[in-house]
C-alpha cells in the first residue's frame, strides 16, 4: 500500500484528491486540517489553542501539529500505507517527519505537487464557503504558503521523490493521473 505526501497550494484540490484516492487504496486520508478543524468545533485543548491561528490563516505552531502527526501515524490502521494531506507545511516540520518515517521504518513513496494557477486557487477557495474561507484570509494563507510551504517542492527535489500532477483539469482526470501513480 502505498504512502503518500501531498503537496500544493491551497485550495489545489489536495483534500479532494486526497481522499479520493486514499478511499481506492483502503488507507486512511490524514489530513492535518481536518483533524484540527474536529478539535476547534469539539473545543478539546488542541482546538483551543489552534483556533486563532486558523481563523487568520496562519499556520498552527509546528509542536502541536508535530503531536497530534506523531500520535495519527502511530495508530494501528495507518502502518500499512497512508496519504498525508496538509502536512508537512514548512521545513522543519518536512525534517521531522523524515526522522519519524525512519524511525518508524516507513519511507515514503512519492510527493505529489498538484499545480494550480494562482488566480484559480482564488475562485475555488471562494466557492468552497468555508469559514477560514474569507477573501483576506485566503490571500493570507496564499502568502503563508508561498514563505513556508514553497520551499518544500525544492527540499522534495533534492530528495527525488517530487511527482508534478496538473491540478488544473477536471477533477476526473487529476484522479486518474494520481491512479496510475499507485
Ligand atoms: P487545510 O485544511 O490544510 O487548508 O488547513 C487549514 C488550517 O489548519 C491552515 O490554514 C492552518 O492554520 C492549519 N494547519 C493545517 N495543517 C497544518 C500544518 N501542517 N502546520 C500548521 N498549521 C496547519
Amino acid at each position: 500500500m502505498p504512502r503518500l505526501i501531498f503537496l500544493g497550494p491551497p485550495g489545489a484540490g489536495k483534500g479532494t484528491q486526497a481522499k479520493t484516492l486514499a478511499d481506492l487504496c483502503k488507507i486512511p486520508h490524514i489530513s492535518t486540517g481536518d483533524i484540527l478543524r474536529t478539535a476547534v468545533a469539539q473545543q478539546t485543548p488542541l482546538g483551543i489553542k489552534a483556533k486563532d491561528y486558523m481563523d487568520r490563516g496562519e499556520l498552527v505552531p509546528d509542536s502541536l501539529v508535530i503531536a497530534l502527526i506523531q500520535e495519527r501515524l502511530g495508530e494501528s490502521d495507518a502502518q500499512a500505507g497512508w496519504i498525508l494531506d496538509g502536512f508537512p507545511r514548512n521545513v522543519s516540520q518536512a525534517e521531522f517527519l523524515d526522522d519519524l518515517l525512519h524511525q518508524l521504518e516507513q519511507p515514503y513513496d512519492y510527493v505529489v505537487n498538484l499545480e494550480v494557477p494562482e488566480q484559480i486557487l482564488i475562485s475555488r477557495m471562494l466557492e468552497r464557503g468555508r469559514t477560514d474561507d474569507t477573501e483576506d484570509v485566503i490571500r493570507n494563507r496564499l502568502t503563508v504558503y508561498h514563505a513556508q510551504t514553497a520551499p518544500l517542492i525544492e527540499f522534495y527535489e533534492n530528495h527525488k521523490k517530487l511527482v508534478p500532477v496538473d491540478g488544473n483539469q477536471p477533477i476526473d482526470s487529476v484522479t486518474h493521473s494520481l491512479k496510475q501513480l499507485v
